[in-house]
């Protein structure tokens, strides 16, 4: 019987919240709170329409400690959630140091004024954390976070080394829009046109921004897509992590009518995050072309199709070489039904409940600051399968 606090009522924060609602004998009070309360109550609404659960709604400016640490000082959680944006996971872990409350993300921290993310800075919390006894979960969204469970549970259950590791993620649906993300389009955005980079004999190789790609044939039906290398915060734990990996890489599937937007966008100017003077106004152009663009959660009941998430690995068991494709199917269309929302942030916010529900309940609890697969992978992979995210393995 734990009490979770969550932060951040856009498509993920709705998702965690009705998942949780869905868990009421481990998360027996859930508090919603964002910058915009309307935004809270409209999903508290839905949460008591789909489940009967009633939800506490609270506003909050995650950016200014004191004010969170007020609100938990107020309400006593046992858990920060935190699904806002990036830029408030310093703010939050600093706020939960200071109360002694654990905390869990779905995404590594990244400076407002650099496109850049990097796990130094959330990991320079250890120690401070493990002296207060309070645990950090990051990265536990699908990836970040399933990408790196299915690697521990690969390496625990079906190799001796880990030579090569793919990370594919596909989403193969269609909201029908010209131009629309299917998470926050600043955060987005200011990762897919960075530099790509991965992991290769020991050292990081640069490539220029989506100029390498691969088609891959996906399975139950989705077929061959096109996917474009990219760097993606879960290879930097991953390469620290798992044993005797050699190669390891990240791709994403883009269809030509989004790149030949995205293409558009920077060439003009409006992809960029410094300020530019408008009128006497500095105006950041990424977070004007944000305010204009359709709001991830607004996609829910138009995509349809489906995503396919996995890790594709090449190593040694018992002398032998083998290859292992882990994946998780999952239908825009279903988790529309399930919980109002499409199929991206249902992939991210089912993880964060689980991630959630293993740390009250005891299964992961480690005082410290941890990325995923550093847990035993197998009560996650078991929980996926029960609370809407099945997994499937071709081995070879
Ligand atoms: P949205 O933009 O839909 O939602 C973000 C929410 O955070 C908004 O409701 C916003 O409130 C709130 N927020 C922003 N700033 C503050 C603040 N200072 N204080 C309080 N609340 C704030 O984003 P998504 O739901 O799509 O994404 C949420 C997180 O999930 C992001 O960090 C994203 O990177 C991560 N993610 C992780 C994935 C994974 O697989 N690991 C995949 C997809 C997303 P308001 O609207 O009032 O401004």
């Amino acid at each position: 019987m734990a009490h979770v606090l969550i932060i951040g009522a856009g498509g993920v924060g709705s998702v965690v919240t009705h998942k949780c609602a869905q868990v009421s004998e481990v998360f027996s009070t859930i508090t919603l709170a964002s910058r915009t309360l309307t935004k809270c109550t409209a999903i508290a609404a839905q949460v008591k329409e789909r489940t009967g659960v009633t939800v506490a709604v609270e506003q909050v400016d995650a950016d200014n400690v004191a004010e969170t640490v007020a609100l938990i000082k107020r309400l006593k959680p046992d858990l920060v959630l935190n699904v806002a944006l990036p830029y408030q996971d310093l703010p939050l872990m600093d706020a939960c140091l200071e109360t002694g409350v654990d905390y869990l993300d779905t995404a590594n921290y990244e400076p407002p004024d650099e496109a850049k993310f990097e796990y130094k800075w959330q990991w320079a919390y250890r120690e401070r954390f493990t002296a207060r006894n309070i645990m950090a979960l990051l990265g536990s969204g699908f990836d970040p976070g399933v990408t790196n469970v299915f690697c521990a549970w690969a390496q625990k259950h079906h190799f001796d080394e880990i030579h090569q590791l793919d990370i594919i993620d596909c989403n193969a649906g269609d909201h029908g829009q010209a131009f629309a993300t299917n998470f926050n389009p600043e955060i987005n955005i200011r990762e897919i046109t960075q530099r790509g980079r991965y992991w290769e004999h020991g050292e990081w190789v640069e490539t220029d921004p989506l100029s390498w790609s691969m088609t891959y044939d996906f399975p139950e039906g989705i077929g061959p897509k096109k996917c474009f290398l990219m760097y993606h915060e879960e290879l930097e734990s991953l390469v620290r992590n798992i044993k005797g990996l050699k190669r390891a890489r990240f791709w994403m599937t883009f269809s030509e009518q989004y790149l030949t937007h995205l293409r558009v966008l920077e060439n003009v100017g409006m992809t960029r995050i410094d300020p530019v003077d408008y009128q006497g106004t500095p105006v950041v152009p990424l977070q004007f072309l944000k305010a204009v663009l359709p709001e991830p959660a607004s996609l829910g009941p138009l995509t349809q199709g489906r995503t396919c998430i996995g890790c594709l690995f090449k190593g040694v068991k018992d002398g032998r070489e083998k290859q292992l494709y882990v994946y998780n199917i999952c239908s825009h269309e279903e988790a529309y039904r399930e919980v109002g929302s499409q199929a991206i942030s249902y992939t991210t916010g089912v993880p964060a409940m689980i991630g959630a529900m293993l740390m009250l309940t005891g299964a992961w609890k480690r005082p410290g600051v941890w990325n995923m697969e550093e847990f035993d992978p197998d009560p996650f992979m078991e929980a996926l399968n029960r609370h809407g995210l099945p997994w499937q393995v071709i081995e070879s």
